[in-house]
């Protein structure tokens, strides 16, 4: 699943090839995304130029003239590329805008949670993404952020999967930072001292800066804006690495299962807490 480094690398790479172009046609195909196309859209999209594309938290917005915005989450299998507009056509592609230049973005989705919708301005995109995102992980305020984590019960796996807490990350990057930061996922947040704190703050940034400059990671589906595939899978400590050893001592990793989700961590360096 697109976590925010590759939500990020397919920012970047389409940036150059679809801003100041304008779009001349769209084709939707039958099966559904997860929200669902309205038959007008294409419509209003006809003519209209793409002044940027952003990211924020795992969405991607692409300001318009006019100032309509296209909001498009990747969800589990979304692959959102600028080809050249003879480019051979895979299957499940369910939107493709005809752009100017002989161009064409694509969005492909195997598995359909991802979406692609129109809204009419920035406050309506801004309704349209995750009920509450928090900062992206390069500025979480320190205080806020100690006093969030250390006021909870809940595990350190559960607190970084919450997008109201740090926007962007998900299972990956949650089981790397972690690991950085050596602070064991089932460990809960009342438990942390305030180093500990700072340590896992940093640690997010820390990955996911290194993710965004590997271009994030391609386990499945996933593919840059441009259809190159990332790197960081190859930089990984402890995701998908149970019984590997760990890179810092050597220790086999371990799974468990923290907040429904699988998680991967060194049981030397990622001590749980005692309380
Ligand atoms: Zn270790």
């Amino acid at each position: 699943m697109p976590e925010l480094p590759e939500v990020e690398t397919v920012v970047r790479d389409l940036r150059p090839l679809v801003v100041g172009r304008t779009i001349l046609g769209v084709e939707v195909g039958d099966r559904k995304l997860r929200r669902p196309w309205d038959a007008a859209w294409a419509g209003r999209l006809a003519g209209v130029r793409i002044e940027a594309i952003r990211r924020r938290g795992k969405w991607i917005l692409i300001d318009l003239s006019g100032g309509a915005r296209l909001v498009v989450h990747l969800g589990m299998t979304g692959q959102f590329t600028a080809v050249p507009v003879l480019a051979l056509r895979p299957d499940h592609l369910h939107v493709v805008f005809a752009l100017s230049g002989l161009v064409e973005l694509r969005f492909r989705d195997v598995r359909r949670f991802g979406s692609v919708e129109l809204v009419a301005d920035e406050a309506a995109a801004a309704a349209s993404l995750d009920a509450k995102l928090g900062p992206e992980p390069f500025d979480i305020p320190p205080d806020g952020f100690y006093a969030a984590v250390t006021g909870t019960t809940r595990t350190l796996k559960a607190l970084l999967l919450d997008q109201s807490l740090v926007a962007g990350v998900g299972n990956i990057y949650a089981d790397e930072a972690l690991h950085r930061a050596k602070l064991h996922p089932e460990t809960r947040g009342t438990q942390l001292t305030k180093p500990q704190v700072t340590r896992l703050r940093e640690a997010i940034a820390a990955v996911i800066t290194h993710a965004i400059e590997k271009r994030g990671s391609s386990i499945r589906d996933y593919i840059g804006g441009s259809g190159l595939k990332g790197g960081f899978q190859h930089e990984f400590r402890v995701y998908g690495r149970t019984g590997d050893p760990c890179a810092t001592c050597g220790v086999p990793i371990q799974r468990v299962r923290v907040a429904g989700r699988s998680s991967h961590f060194c049981p030397q360096c990622q001590r749980a807490a005692v309380s």
